[in-house]
């Protein structure tokens, strides 16, 4: 009985569920690079060459090692341009029994190969994906117990469960969390370590041919690309990261700079989320450097809170909630995402350098799509869908189930406080201290009002102002909600004109 085996491009591991078992004589693994997919939003280009490349050296591997592998390029004559057609013509070539893949990663994805069954005719197996080390299953029961969901119960749920830095069932150091010892604004003279870089083999270079062929009308710069797309290369990436980066990652872990997008910080989110790296081996990686005396407490346990903490609770989040998690906007939200966000023409420079670095890279830091992109959407009171669909298609580590619960949940707060207590809202001074952005900018960040006043402080309390039926009981929010309430009518009318004013401008393309 030869089964066809469908592999995603988020899927490249060679521990992926939907190999298990395979019959390398009989099994045809099916891997296919479809219009639909880059295109269902315009995918950065080097977003798109970054899957195309990994996936056709995991193609290769598997290839290597006796697997037999159908794989259908982009430009493949026959390529009948989504998942649907692709199967539907490997089963009608191969005649196979059954089909069988892992969980996709979207639940667009999923609704799509639950029909398949009866459209194909052929039995469907969706096997878990056990790269991830909570299921929506387990996630379920524990948010089922829970009044509100909070992800540090979650975290330390997980770090039990796991035993990592534990030590006789307490956490190592005494403490859960070590943040208050974090986000340290960048000091001047601050030398970072250039970062792992591969210049694109004969692999890749065609395949940024065929992206500048098909999809050169998509954002961002193609070139130079230097992102790892072989498992050998991601291993790379987290040993230099553990070897040099670690230990200054809690430290400067909001740091901004001008000119240096990538920090401290671990840039394995892109491996991660493909499967070239797993979760656990970065997190043993981190633990052991530690024990070894390498990397401070603080780093290490920040570190390993974002990936069993944060990836698995955004990930348990959105299999709970979805569908409706996606049409979600508690604040009714629906001013269009500016034109900017596109091409980074924008006389605010902490936005220009988000902007162009997110442009050049494919890659934007954690801080950077928080504080300065996100907390500018949120501000301005963006349309939900729009802020989604851009940071589902400009990010290389952007796929559904961790992109929308980030900007939905946490940015926009358009599901009214089920992933965070508050909203991540902010005026320029939290800009100001935790980078050097401010001082080639238009706007000078000491003033408060007036033409020159940087537009992230007004539109900061405009945004409380205007929302305050909806935030002002907020435990969270009461001294801020406080300090507007003793402003003067006059502050309060400048903020609220200042504010029209800005966001008529957004309209206007004249910020
Ligand atoms: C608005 C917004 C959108 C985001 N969209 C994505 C996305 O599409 N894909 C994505 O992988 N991450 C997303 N994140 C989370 C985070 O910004 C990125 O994971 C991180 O910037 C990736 O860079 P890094 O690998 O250098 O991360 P590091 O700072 O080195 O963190 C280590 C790892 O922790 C994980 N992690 C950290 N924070 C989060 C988080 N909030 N949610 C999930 N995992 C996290 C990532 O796997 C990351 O590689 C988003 C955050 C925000 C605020
Ligand atoms: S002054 Fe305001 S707009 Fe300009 S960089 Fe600073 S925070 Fe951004």
């Amino acid at each position: 009985m030869n089964t066809l085996r469908l592999i995603f491009a988020d899927q490249l591991s060679e521990s992926v569920s939907s190999l298990e078992g395979c019959n390398h004589a009989d099994d045809i693994i099916l891997m296919c690079e479809v219009r639909e997919e880059a295109t269902h939003v315009k995918h950065h280009q080097k977003k798109i060459a970054f899957l195309f490349s990994a996936m056709r050296h995991f193609a290769q591997s598997l290839s290597g090692q006796g697997y037999r592998v159908i794989y259908v390029r982009l430009d493949d004559p026959d390529n009948t341009g989504s998942f649907r057609g692709e199967v539907k013509r490997c089963a009608a070539k191969y005649n196979p029994a059954q089909i069988v893949l892992t969980h996709p990663g979207e639940y667009r994805v999923l609704q799509e190969v639950r029909t398949w069954s009866s459209v194909l005719g052929i039995p469907v197996e969706i096997r878990p994906d056990q790269r991830f080390l909570c299921t929506p299953e387990a996630f379920a029961h524990w948010a089922g117990r829970r009044k509100q969901l909070r992800m540090e119960y979650f975290y330390r749920e997980m770090r039990q469960q796991y035993d990592i830095l534990m030590a006789d069932g307490a956490p190592v150091g005494g403490k859960w969390n070590y943040d208050a010892d974090n986000r340290k604004p960048p000091k001047t003279g601050l030398q970072i370590p250039a970062n792992s870089t591969f210049p694109p083999d004969e692999i890749t270079t065609e395949v940024m041919q065929l992206v500048s062929q098909h999809f050169s009308s998509h954002f961002g710069r193609l070139e130079p690309f230097c992102f790892a797309v072989t498992r050998k290369q991601a291993l790379t990436v987290l040993e230099q990261f553990i070897q040099q980066r670690l230990v200054c990652f809690g430290d400067y872990q909001d740091a901004m700079l001008e000119g240096e997008p990538w920090m401290f910080h671990s840039h394995l989110s892109f491996y991660l989320n493909v499967g070239l790296l797993l979760p656990l081996e970065c997190v043993k990686a981190a633990e052991d450097a530690y024990t070894q005396g390498k990397a401070p407490l603080n780093a290490v346990e920040g570190f390993i809170r974002q990936i069993i903490g944060w990836r698995e609770y955004v990930r348990g989040i959105y299999w709970l909630n979805m569908p409706e998690y996606a049409s979600l906007n508690y604040f009714e939200a629906s001013r269009d995402l500016p034109d900017f966000y596109w091409h980074g023409d924008t006389k605010m420079n902490c936005l220009r350098q988000c902007i162009q670095e997110t442009s050049n890279n494919a890659y934007a830091h954690h801080i950077q799509r928080l504080m300065v992109l996100g907390n500018f959407a949120l501000l301005t009171g963006i349309d939900p869908k729009q802020v989604n669909e851009w940071f589902l298609a400009v990010y290389a580590d952007a796929f559904e189930w961790v992109e929308l619960p980030n900007v939905s949940g946490m940015i926009l707060f358009a599901d009214g406080g089920y992933l965070a207590s508050k909203p991540y809202a902010a005026g320029g001074s939290y800009i100001h201290k935790m980078s050097d952005y401010c001082k080639n900018c238009r706007y000078q960040v000491t003033r408060k009002s007036g033409p020159d006043a940087c537009p992230f402080h007004y539109l900061y309390w405009d945004f409380l102002a205007r929302n305050r039926d909806k935030l002002s009981t907020n435990p969270r929010l009461g001294m801020m909600y406080s300090t507007y309430h003793r402003m003067n009518d006059d502050k309060k009318a400048a903020i609220r004109e200042e504010s029209a004013l800005f966001l008529l401008s957004l309209e206007h393309h004249r910020d």
